[in-house]
């Protein structure tokens, strides 16, 4: 005889960067293995893909390509809250010498904000000629492509910053980065002076994140403080 059918409850979670409303439902138990496989593997590449497939099986949405890092950082966050619970235990590392003591602390999801949501994506590198670019933020495709070794690499970081460019623009003109060659967008970074270049990867460095802050009292006797930020830190 057929079984009956459970009904999947739902939920609607707004996109960050967008505001638009999703629907989502809790994902479950075989779906759930093989998040937990991936999350054991400890490999980024394995962990991302698993992350990626689960968001994509629980909302209505058709595509990932266009989401921000921190889009699918907090979709996720908000679909393991609605499928576990909202508290996620950790283990955090006390960081007074000759302690390094671990103190389990309990997180509640609904303190997970998203920092710096919103920082401006227009940066105007020399307010005499009006010269400037317009960001866009790093997807987590572009993060996928590139490995840690090129990500710490000053090659690495170029190679961020000439795809994370939406648009170039000065007093007269603006120029789509699409329409221009990889040899002339290096060029515009590589001419850059010092501090124009600092004010892209200072942009780069502060881009939107799921983030929680929080401080708790270790068996030392030592108050510390917590700062996650990025869905990898909610995980170790
Ligand atoms: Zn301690």
């Amino acid at each position: 005889m057929a079984l009956p059918k459970l009904n999947v409850p739902q939920y609607t979670i707004e996109l960050p960067s967008t505001g638009e409303q999703l629907n989502m439902r809790p994902y479950l138990v075989k779906e759930e293995k093989v998040l937990m496989i991936a999350l054991e593997s400890n490999d980024a590449m394995q962990i991302s893909k698993a992350v990626r497939n689960i968001i994509m099986s629980c909302y209505n949405i058709d595509s990932l390509d266009k989401l921000t890092v921190f889009d699918i950082e907090y979709l996720f966050l908000m679909l393991r809250a609605k499928s576990v619970g909202e508290k996620m235990n950790l283990q955090i590392k006390c960081n007074d010498e000759g302690c390094g003591k671990l103190t389990p602390i309990t997180i509640d999801v609904a303190d997970v904000e998203i920092i710096n949501k919103n920082q401006d994506r227009n940066i105007l590198l020399d307010e005499k000629s009006g010269i400037g670019v317009v960001m866009n933020y790093p997807s987590m495709e572009m993060i996928a492509n590139l490995d840690v070794e090129k990500l710490n690499s000053s090659e690495g970081m170029m190679d961020i910053i000439v795809e994370s460019i939406d648009s170039i623009y000065d007093e007269d003109n603006v120029y789509d980065t699409a329409t221009e060659t990889k040899e002339e967008l290096d060029s515009f970074i590589e001419n850059l002076s010092g501090e124009q270049y600092k004010k892209i990867t200072d942009f780069l460095r502060n881009v939107p994140a799921v983030y929680y802050k929080s401080d708790f009292d270790c068996i030392c006797g030592k108050k510390q403080d917590i700062e996650l930020r990025g869905l990898n830190s909610f995980f170790t």
